[in-house]
């Protein structure tokens, strides 16, 4: 088949933040490979009709409809605005698309992501949260329908790379940065700001996935996102701290043999390997320099100073609907961390504590998860009026 004839049809969700707008770095790159199908955002209408001027999709959607009105004025005739979630849903499912990229951020992703498993698309997934929230129903439905899920997320595409169909996996020792407060002491924690923890060392993300980072929460999803992805168990899933990010995961064999990927921090790399597979290309994402001499640190994780970590592992052994509440729990948290409600060493004591107090379901309905949802969101809330109330005088 000659590609260049048969360019393929990519939605993106979620193309105005950062994997979006990598994303689009890829198919500006590859234009012979890519056609842009449609573009789903959040709430930045400005930004959505300008990438709807360059690419000129079929149709795009934006979740908060108070700017339907400016942004329907804004974008060029002949592209569709989809009016509700359920129009969305219905274009993912058609042959128009051949490619979801699920990059919205935290649980809104999840109905999306499972539309598209559901209709059997290539599913580049970037949206870890709708995993760790439902992984059996995204999975399962993958599998009835033969929908492929790639994943974005660098350590799991690097572990996705040196697998590469290779039997007798033994484990995976997924890598993290350590975030900006790597050597950090609980009594340092306690005093940090918004600001610091925003200011990651060597990936550059979008507010939430960068407060993640910064708790180590990031890890826990990931170590969960890994045991949907790959169906390893909570004790063939190591973390090791990698300040550097340029191992972004190791895979070690059953006769101990070890394979790593290695490459700058750079999204564009896994988007684009998730795009193409199983084809690889020359693309827009930085090279390694060869000429320039570099060390390369590994460390153990500070579980103790980072308590998340933990979090992510009993998710993983429980399963069922623990991680609907600890992803629920961890968004209201960083939401209300952002806005300067809760100090830093809360967001990992709430999440610990809606986790623990909920009604576990071990095998929960779509309903089930949304419901549970719901509850985490008001528990989280619940338990930080208490605090504030405390604390008052
Ligand atoms: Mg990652």
């Amino acid at each position: 088949m000659n590609l260049s004839h048969h360019p393929r049809n990519v939605a993106v969700l979620g193309s105005t933040g950062s994997i979006g707008q990598n994303t689009l770095d890829v198919v500006r790159f590859l234009p012979e490979q890519f056609r842009v199908a449609g573009l789903a955002a959040n709430q930045s209408w400005e930004k959505l009709a300008v990438q709807a001027s360059e690419f000129s999709p079929n149709w795009v959607f934006l979740a908060d409809s108070t700017h339907h009105q400016q942004l329907k004025q804004a974008l060029p005739s002949g592209i569709k605005l989809l009016l509700s979630e359920t129009e969305l849903l219905a274009e993912l499912a058609l042959t128009t698309v051949d490619t979801v990229v699920s990059a919205m951020v935290g649980a809104a992703g999840l109905r999306s992501t499972l539309a598209a498993a559901e209709a059997g698309k290539r599913v580049c997934l970037a949206n870890k949260e709708s995993l760790v929230v439902a992984g059996h129903l995204v999975m399962g439905a993958a599998q009835r329908h033969d929908a492929e899920i790639l994943p974005v997320d660098s350590e799991h595409s690097a572990i996705f790379q040196a697998l590469h169909q290779q039997r007798g996996l033994k484990r995976i020792i997924i890598t993290g940065s350590g975030g900006p407060f790597r050597g950090h002491s609980s009594e340092q924690l306690a005093k940090v700001t918004v600001a610091e923890a925003l200011n990651h060392p060597t990936w550059k993300m979008g507010r939430k996935i960068t407060i993640d980072s910064a708790t180590l929460m990031n890890k826990a999803l990931e170590i969960i996102e890994a045991h949907w992805l790959f169906d390893l168990q909570a004790d063939q899933i190591e973390l090791v701290i990698h300040p550097e990010s340029i191992v972004h995961s190791f895979v070690e064999f059953l006769d101990g043999s070890v394979l790593a990927q290695l490459s700058p921090p750079d999204m564009r790399l896994p988007i684009q390997y998730a795009l193409c597979y199983p084809k690889r290309c020359v693309g827009p994402a930085r090279t390694m320099n060869w000429k320039e001499m570099f060390q390369l640190r590994f460390e153990k994780p500070d579980t103790t100073t980072f308590p998340a970590i933990e979090l992510g592992y009993e998710v993983c052994r429980k399963k069922g609907s623990s991680g609907t509440v600890l992803n629920a729990a961890n968004e209201v948290a960083v939401e209300r961390f952002l806005r300067q409600e809760i100090s830093y060493l809360d967001i990992a004591l709430l999440c610990g504590h809606v986790l623990h107090a909920h009604d576990y379901i071990p095998n929960p309905t779509l309903e089930e998860i949304l419901a549970l949802d719901q509850w985490a969101r008001l528990e989280a809330t619940r338990w930080i009026n208490r605090k504030i109330t405390i604390s008052q005088p």
